[in-house]
C-alpha cells in the first residue's frame, strides 16, 4: 500500500490541492495519514477537512486543532495564532468540530506505524529537532516507525541499535538525523525511524512549496516531495478574512 503523509496543513486548501494532485501523478494513493494541525493560521478550515475526508484517512490532531476545540489554553499561543484560532472556531461547521473532537494527538495506525503530532513522548508540544531528543523518543513508542509533524521541517531520525554508549552505567542510544532533499527516496528496511514529512500549508525550511511524503509499506520506502502551489490564492483569502498579515507574508518565504 502507498500512503500519502500530510501534516500541518493549517487550513491552506490551495497547498493541499497541489499536494494531492502531485501525489496522484506519482501513482495510486491508497490512503492518507495525517499528523495533525489540520486547521489554524489559514483561510479554509472546513474545505481542508472535507477534502481530506474524500480519501481513506487516518488522522490525529495537533496543538492548533486542540486550541480551536478549547482543549488547550489560548494563552499558550502567540498573538497571531490566537487571532487565527478564534477566527477558525467561528468558521467551523458543527460536523467538522465533532470530527476533530473524535481525534487524539497520538495513535497507532498498524503494527508498524504510530502517529504523534509533536513527538511520541510529548505528542502535543514537543518540537523534535535534534538527534538527542529523538534518541529519547524511541523509547516512547513500540512500532518500527513513528510519523510526526509540528516543527514544519522535513526530517528523518534513525535509531542505530548497535551504537550504544555506556557512561557511568547509563545507556545512551544514538540517533542520527537526516535532512531529506526533494524527491529523495529513503530505504527504511527494518530500521526504527521517526519521520516528519514537513508542512503542507506553512513550510518553515526556507522552501515555500508544500511538503509531503509517500510511505510505501510493501517496499518499505519513504519518498520526500515538494509541490508548488498558488500562494497568492491563499493570501488573497487570508486578506478577505482579515487574518493576521504576518501569517500571510511568511508563506512567501517558507519561514
Ligand atoms: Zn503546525
Amino acid at each position: 500500500m502507498r500512503y500519502g503523509l500530510v501534516t500541518d496543513i493549517h487550513s491552506n486548501l490551495a497547498a493541499l490541492e497541489a499536494t494531492l494532485s502531485a501525489m496522484e501523478q506519482q501513482g495510486t494513493i491508497d490512503g492518507l495519514l495525517c499528523m495533525g494541525d489540520i486547521i489554524g493560521y489559514g483561510p479554509q478550515p472546513n474545505e481542508v477537512i472535507q477534502r481530506l475526508k474524500q480519501y481513506p484517512l487516518f488522522s490525529i490532531i495537533g496543538n492548533h486543532d486542540m486550541a480551536v476545540l478549547g482543549q488547550l489554553e489560548l494563552s499558550d499561543f502567540n498573538h497571531d495564532a490566537i487571532d487565527a484560532n478564534v477566527w477558525t472556531r467561528v468558521q467551523l461547521e458543527p460536523e467538522n468540530l465533532e470530527w476533530l473532537e473524535s481525534l487524539q494527538p497520538k495513535a497507532s495506525f498498524d503494527e508498524k506505524v504510530t502517529l504523534a503530532h509533536g513527538s511520541p513522548s510529548e505528542p502535543v508540544w514537543e518540537y523534535l529537532t535534534t538527534p538527542h531528543a529523538a534518541a529519547r523518543n524511541f523509547q516512547a513508542y513500540d512500532t518500527q516507525l513513528c510519523f510526526v509533524g509540528h516543527t514544519h521541517l522535513p526530517r528523518l531520525f534513525f535509531l542505530r541499535e548497535n551504537e550504544v554508549n555506556t557512561i557511568f552505567g547509563f545507556t545512551l542510544r544514538k540517533a542520527e538525523m537526516h535532512i531529506p532533499d526533494d524527491n529523495e527516496i529513503i530505504e527504511l528496511g527494518e530500521d526504527r525511524a521517526i519521520i516528519n514529512p514537513g508542512s503542507v500549508g506553512q513550510p518553515r525550511d526556507g522552501d515555500k512549496r508544500a511538503a509531503y511524503a509517500i510511505y510505501d509499506d510493501s517496499d518499505m520506502t519513504v519518498t520526500f516531495c515538494r509541490a508548488a502551489y498558488d500562494i497568492n490564492a491563499t493570501q488573497e483569502l487570508m486578506r478577505q478574512a482579515h487574518l493576521p498579515l504576518s501569517l500571510s507574508i511568511r508563506l512567501d518565504y517558507g519561514r
